[in-house]
């Protein structure tokens, strides 16, 4: 973050004066599913893309660089909580219109779980993948998320999103490159809206495809307990193979490991979950930081975290 030009009472009574809603103090915890993080000094939810724009363009106005927040299934905050303020977006980014039979305009507030439902049962097909992905829209295409081989870019047409000046711009999915977890869109923009091309399919193949995942993750994947999902994303190895890095961390020994409340899962070596609730930010980085180490000590293979941890910038 940048040295910020006004206090927290000055930036409260900007936002208030532009008609932004903003709380103050709230529960880091309440706002991701692994469930931590300490306290949101200023959470704003602006309701409409012109409330946001002029929350953007008041925070480059004071020089605040602030934290964009989706669902939170990717994200936790740290204990000390955050001074930065937090944007999500409030349910006026949550929409879902389609045209033309297979294309859908659809806020980046929506749900992808609720989406890719839906839309298998239009028997609409590309987001079968999802099922079990508890993200934002704009989480989701921020992360390029992924499972069984097919990625968000793969249905995307075009996406709009505010800059960090406030203006608004729409990009066409060609002029955007999208790899494993990651898209070229500016790193400071917030995702408004995203244009989506399905394909036309029958509704029995749709749902029994996402019928199919979900089982998969239910019968692999620790749901029930508190994550976000895998820690770490894949390492590529020496032959340039990609690795699953579960595999990895089991082949080491690493299920079952623990700092504090944080756990590395006895079903899944890749999600480190927070079994009784009680786990801080600390111990998540802790338990991170010993399977990278065992990783790099024993295989020679660096593993890059997929969860973002919040904090504020020294
Ligand atoms: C049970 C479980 C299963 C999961 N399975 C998968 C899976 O199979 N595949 C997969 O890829 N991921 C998976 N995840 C991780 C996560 O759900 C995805 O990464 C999801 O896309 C994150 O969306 P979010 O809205 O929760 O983002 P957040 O966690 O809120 O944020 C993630 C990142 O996106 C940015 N961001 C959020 N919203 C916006 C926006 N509107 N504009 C710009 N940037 C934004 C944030 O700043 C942050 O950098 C799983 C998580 C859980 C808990």
């Amino acid at each position: 973050m940048r040295e910020a030009k006004a206090t927290t009472s000055e930036l409260f009574a900007a936002l208030e004066a532009e008609g932004v809603s903003a709380r103050q103090n709230v529960s880091g915890a309440r706002y991701n599913t692994f469930s931590i993080g300490g306290a949101l000094q200023c959470l704003v939810e602006p309701e409409s893309t012109s409330l946001l724009q002029k929350t953007m363009a008041l925070f480059e106005l004071v020089e605040v660089s602030p934290i964009v927040l989706g669902f939170g299934s990717n994200s936790i905050f740290s204990d000390a909580g955050v001074r930065t303020p937090v944007i999500r977006l409030g349910q006026g980014f949550r929409h879902t219109e389609y045209t033309k039979g297979t294309l859908c305009r659809v806020g980046a507030a929506t749900s992808l779980m609720t989406l890719s439902r839906k839309a298998s049962e239009m028997g609409l097909s590309g987001l079968e993948f999802a099922g079990g992905i508890p993200g934002s829209v704009g989480g989701a295409i921020r992360m390029n998320a992924g499972a069984h081989g097919s990625e968000i870019c793969e249905v995307l047409k075009s996406v709009t999103f505010v800059t960090r000046k406030g203006e608004l711009v729409t990009a066409r999915r060609d002029d955007l490159s999208f790899s494993y977890r990651q898209a070229s869109i500016p790193t400071d923009a917030i995702i408004v809206e995203a244009e989506l091309e399905f394909t036309a399919s029958d509704r029995e193949s749709t749902q029994a495809a996402r019928q199919k995942h979900l089982q998969y993750r239910k019968d692999t994947q620790p749901l029930t307990l508190p994550s976000a999902g895998s820690t770490f994303r894949n390492p590529t190895g020496e032959d340039g193979v990609i690795l699953p890095a579960g595999k990895v961390l089991e082949e080491l020994g690493l299920k079952g490991e623990r700092r504090g409340g944080a756990m590395v899962s006895q079903l899944h070596a890749n999600w480190i979950v927070n079994p009784e609730r009680e786990a801080t930010a600390s111990d998540v980085r802790e338990l991170i930081e010993f399977c990278q180490q065992v990783v790099r000590e024993q295989k020679g293979l660096e593993l890059r975290p997929e969860v973002v941890i919040f904090e504020d910038q020294a």
